[in-house]
């Protein structure tokens, strides 16, 4: 077994063990990544870059769609899917190609082990079965992986998840979707735009990350108009069928498709890694981790990115990795730093963006609300992107911005300026004092914040939230 002595061991080298090991040069120490490939990061390779990609198609295919709309015919449209699926891959490969390059470098410098790592004991990883790496302080960085639900098990390879869809040559006459959450939400509505048939199953009423129930009500009926849209499915059966698609019974339907999406949340990865063996921590439930140290417990080993189940996102990934890999290379020295505020985005058509504090979370606190409803608002209308609810909370204390949930034409613009608007504390009267050019989609969050304004003397709302809660 070969030997290797390093300080900081990372295992992963996604985004966040490629900034861990780039945190812990910066100050000073050595560090060695660990990771059995594929590399290329999970963004990159079959995450944010080549879902974005798709969208994209699905954008213009929707475009062509609804051109009769502005009184612009569209006489024939076709969606031809290799050609879809062929730009998707380059796009995404340029995108990875930039990744790989370091990864070549670090292989190269003994900086990357290839093989999959595991702690046998407290500062030994050995990877698969061939090299032992010795550290002072290691970084879990190894990422989630997509979760299957028991009805789906024992499916075979007519199930795919987003590793496998991005492999495709071509589109497939029809998809079942499972999962109505963020990843489920945008392949599903893409496919459907691109003229897969497409159900979209889920359970538990949800949609996405959304909480609010004015916000939910207002995209769960958008989404049912524009597709086979079930986010409370009865199922009944799933059958492999001989020629390689399924039969889903469910509520009550039979339907077949020729692929299944599995799109159904993910789980880090956690398991495997030694850690009952070594630590004797509980996988499913680690020792605290204060994100803004990312240390578990009060132990040498950090965690980062999507394995501490906490942010699932790109920015997020590479913080924590820099948290964590500087945090490493100092222990038992560690600096606490403060976390952005929360930013996510889902890209569904519309957009849906959750800001700050959800509506779930203000409930506990006690807040204030405004809302905007965007099928009057100007510039919506204009583009014919007239859906959507968005709300916005605050604090009836002191007045600043808290937190938005947002399902509208766009929302990743107004998203980031609620986002840097909360970070900086700014009460909702700081915020109406910036400018607001005309017709921009931004006035309908200056109407929302009117709105939350106008309500700021008003008592809080917790115990009506709760209720509102329970109903939806
Ligand atoms: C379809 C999809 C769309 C997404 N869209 C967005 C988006 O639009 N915006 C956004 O912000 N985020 C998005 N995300 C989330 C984003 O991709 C992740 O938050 C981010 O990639 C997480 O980075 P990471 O470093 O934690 O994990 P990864 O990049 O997955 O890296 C983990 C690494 O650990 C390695 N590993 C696993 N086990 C071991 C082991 N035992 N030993 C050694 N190495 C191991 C893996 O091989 C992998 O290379 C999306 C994700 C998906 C799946």
């Amino acid at each position: 077994m070969k030997k290797v002595t390093t300080h900081v061991a990372i295992l992963g080298a996604g985004t966040a063990g490629l900034n861990a090991r780039r945190a812990a040069e910066k100050a000073g120490k050595s560090a060695v990544m660990i990771d059995p490939g594929p590399y290329g990061t999970t963004c990159a390779r079959v995450g944010c870059m080549p879902s974005k990609l798709l969208i994209a198609a699905a954008e213009v295919a929707h475009t062509a769609h609804t051109a009769d709309m502005f009184g612009v015919r569209v006489e024939s449209m076709k969606v031809d899917g290799k050609a879809v699926m062929d730009r998707v891959k380059r796009e995404r490969d340029r995108f990875t190609g930039f990744v790989l390059e370091s990864i070549d470098e670090h292989l190269e410098a003994g900086r990357l082990i290839k093989g999959r790592g595991r702690f046998t004991a407290p500062n030994v990883i050995t990877v698969d079965d061939h090299t032992e790496v010795h550290f002072e302080t290691a970084v879990i960085a190894t990422g989630s992986s997509p979760f299957v639900p028991p009805p789906f098990r024992d499916l075979g390879d007519v199930m795919i998840d987003n590793e496998g869809l991005f492999d495709w040559d071509d589109l497939p006459q029809s998809a079942l979707v499972v999962g109505t959450g963020v990843i489920g939400l945008e392949l599903g509505q893409a496919l459907h735009r691109l003229g897969v048939r497409t159900s979209l199953i889920g359970i538990d009423g949800l949609i996405g990350p959304l909480s609010d129930p004015k916000v939910k009500e207002v995209a769960q009926k958008v989404f049912e108009d524009e597709l086979d849209f079930r986010n409370d499915y009865q199922f009944e059966s799933i059958e492999e069928l001989e020629d390689g698609g399924v039969i889903l019974r469910a509520d009550g339907r039979e339907d077949r498709y020729d692929t299944v999406l599995m799109a159904a949340g993910r789980v880090p990865n956690v398991r495997n890694l030694g850690l009952e063996e070594v630590f004797g921590w509980d996988t499913r439930n680690l020792p605290t981790v204060d994100p803004r140290i990312g240390q578990i417990g009060e132990s040498h080993v950090f965690i980062a990115g999507d394995v501490t189940n906490d942010r699932p996102l790109l920015h997020e990934a590479s913080d924590e990795g820099r948290l964590a890999g500087a945090n490493a290379a100092t222990w038992p020295e560690i600096t606490a730093r403060p976390r952005r505020a929360p930013l996510g985005i889902i890209f569904s058509d519309p957009q849906i963006a959750m800001v700050g504090k959800s509506f779930r979370e203000a409930c506990d606190a006690g807040f204030c609300w405004g809302e905007v409803d965007y099928s009057r608002q100007g510039r919506a209308r204009v583009n014919g992107k007239n859906k959507g609810w968005v709300r916005v909370y605050g604090s009836c204390e002191d007045g600043t911005l808290i937190g938005a949930e947002m399902f509208g034409p766009h929302v990743e613009h107004t998203a980031h300026l609620l986002a840097w608007a909360i970070q900086q504390r700014m009460t909702v009267h700081d915020i109406l004092t910036m400018p607001f050019y005309h017709p921009v989609v931004e006035e309908g969050i200056r109407t929302a914040l009117q709105s939350l304004r106008s309500r700021l003397h008003l008592p809080e709302v917790p115990n009506g939230c709760k209720e509102l809660i329970e109903s939806s």
